[in-house]
């Protein structure tokens, strides 16, 4: 007799981020990728203390962020004993908090406007940090998502780039949620390509492989390491 058996057994979060690594090793290998070239960014958003523990105990270091605040809560105290530890902010930031960001975070994501990049050069002018810069492009052009629009995009690196003295390294994206992904990627991974840029974050928990064969560097997965979020309302 065959039980219906979920595709893999999750008892805590250790097993959780051993299966995700064993996926994203395998969806690698079968891509013709090296296993090193993918990192796993966990999205530790809204994750209560236990559940930050129990990934550093895993062994992960590299963790996204929606919101400076809550990244604050989260990291100022641990980070002095983790010398390793890498923070990506993967969440809209408003001007007025570019300094904080500037200075928590190792990579910011979401540079999606010029205005925003002059912030980022005069936070780092003024606190001798240089977070590196992703640009996100709105591949689905959707009105209520952050992100440039892909026509904009070659203008908009070059500016951060060529004007504000940025460290831009990459693209990052959030295809619509309701389309086939594939495209969305494809298209980021033209973007980068024809302005140089080799870090690609593309990929969440129901995509990840996906974006892997696509070309991803960095995954950000979030529910399948931690569990379904209890959703709290983003305020900024
Ligand atoms: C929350 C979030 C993720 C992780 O989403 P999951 O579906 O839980 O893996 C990835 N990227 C961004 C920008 C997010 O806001």
């Amino acid at each position: 007799m065959t039980a219906t058996t979920p595709a893999f057994a999750v008892s805590s979060i250790a097993d959780r981020f051993a299966e995700v690594r064993r996926r994203i090793h395998d969806a690698a290998l079968a891509a013709g990728r090296d296993p090193a070239s993918v990192v796993l960014t966990a999205v530790s958003k809204t994750q209560g203390d236990a559940a930050l523990d129990a990934a550093l105990a895993a062994g992960q270091r590299v963790f996204g962020e929606n919101r400076v605040q809550e990244a604050k809560a989260h990291w100022d105290e641990r980070r002095a004993a983790l010398p390793d530890l890498e923070l990506r902010l993967i969440g809209p930031l408003q001007t007025n908090k570019a300094q904080d960001a500037v200075e928590l975070f190792d990579v910011i994501e979401t540079l999606d406007r010029e205005r925003l990049a002059a912030a980022l050069a005069a936070a780092a002018r003024k606190t001798g940090r240089r977070p590196r810069v992703l640009v996100q492009i709105n591949t689905g052009a959707e009105p209520q998502k952050a992100g440039v629009l892909p026509d904009d995009a070659d203008a908009l690196i070059a500016a951060a780039r060529d004007i504000h003295g940025l460290t831009v390294e990459g693209l990052m994206c959030i295809p619509p949620a309701d389309e086939d992904p594939a495209p969305h990627f494809a298209l980021l991974a033209a973007i980068a390509a024809r302005n140089s840029l080799s870090v690609l974050s593309m990929g969440m928990s129901g995509d990840y492989l996906t974006a892997i064969e696509a070309g991803a560097t960095h995954v950000r997965v979030g529910s399948a390491l931690f569990g379904e979020r209890n959703m709290v309302p983003a305020t900024s």
